[in-house]
């Protein structure tokens, strides 16, 4: 039974017959604001204002890079970033908050920087950058890259999002290696812990590293910190606000919408 707790609740794919009827239910189930997360193909404009009229109120995107390129590689779908930025912009015009995923990767890290400029130009509210962990969709590694290469990438990227007015988050990486960032750093499931963690004074705020990568790469990129290392009492007004764009509950729908990764 769909029941909701005032909470933002992210349908997960599906078409616009299939969202509209899920909005609906959501709605009157509790849930006091709907957002669509499209697939690759996205959603017409069009269809972003039928949802809008029956109660959506923001969109989830996927964009992997600034060009059509490497983000259409990613997507493994020819036109998506097209589609998918022609949507941010009919949201931009509708006037509904627009939030983006980028998942970290070894072939578009060191792109990232290209990226806020062309989120701040489509007026999305929030960008999180996500730490992937191995797929098993892929061949092994083929996507993840070295923390200690890519990471620096993406927290350079979100300070230059942050400079330019954009809120920016980033997910599943170690408290360890995002430096004065940590505070961007939003909630998700528990990974696996080296040895090393259960001496680190950061273990409780942190989520983590991907069973995989450890296992391929060992501990050595991570850094323990001192029982004394400083946890943060309780999220501030940034981090509440990051939470709210990129946790809650999330109800895929339809099969075939999903993105690769
Ligand atoms: S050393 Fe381990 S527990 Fe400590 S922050 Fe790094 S990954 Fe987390």
């Amino acid at each position: 039974m769909l029941r909701g707790t005032g909470a933002t609740l992210t349908l997960v794919g599906g078409d616009v017959e299939a969202l509209t009827r899920w909005t609906s239910a959501a709605r009157s189930a509790g849930f006091t604001r709907v957002a669509v997360a499209p697939g690759p193909a996205a959603l017409t404009g069009e269809a972003l204002a039928q949802l809008v009229a029956a109660g959506v109120g923001a969109l989830r995107a996927r964009l992997y890079a600034a060009d059509s390129g490497a983000h259409d590689w990613h997507a493994k779908l020819e036109g998506s970033f097209r589609t998918t930025t022609t949507l941010l912009r009919a949201a931009r015009a509708l006037r509904v908050p627009a939030t983006v995923r980028t998942p970290l990767t070894r072939s578009n890290a060191r792109v990232l920087a290209a990226l806020p400029g062309l989120l701040v130009d489509v007026a999305a509210v929030g960008w999180c950058v996500e730490v992937i962990a191995e797929d098993e969709r892929e061949p092994a590694g083929g996507l993840v890259p070295r923390l200690g290469v890519g990471l620096p990438y993406a927290l350079q990227a979100i300070a230059a999002a942050e400079r330019a007015g954009l809120a920016a988050a980033v997910e599943g990486a170690p408290a360890c290696l995002l430096g004065p960032l940590r505070e961007r750093e939003v909630p998700s499931p528990a990974r696996a812990f080296a040895g090393c963690c259960d001496d680190c004074g950061l273990r409780g705020g942190c989520v983590g590293i991907d069973a995989g990568y450890l296992q391929r790469f060992g501990a050595g990129e991570l850094v323990v910190r001192g029982r004394t290392a400083a946890e943060p009492a309780a999220p501030g007004p940034r981090a509440r606000r990051l939470q709210d764009m990129f946790s809650g509950p999330c109800l895929e729908i339809a099969e075939g919408a999903c993105w690769p990764i």
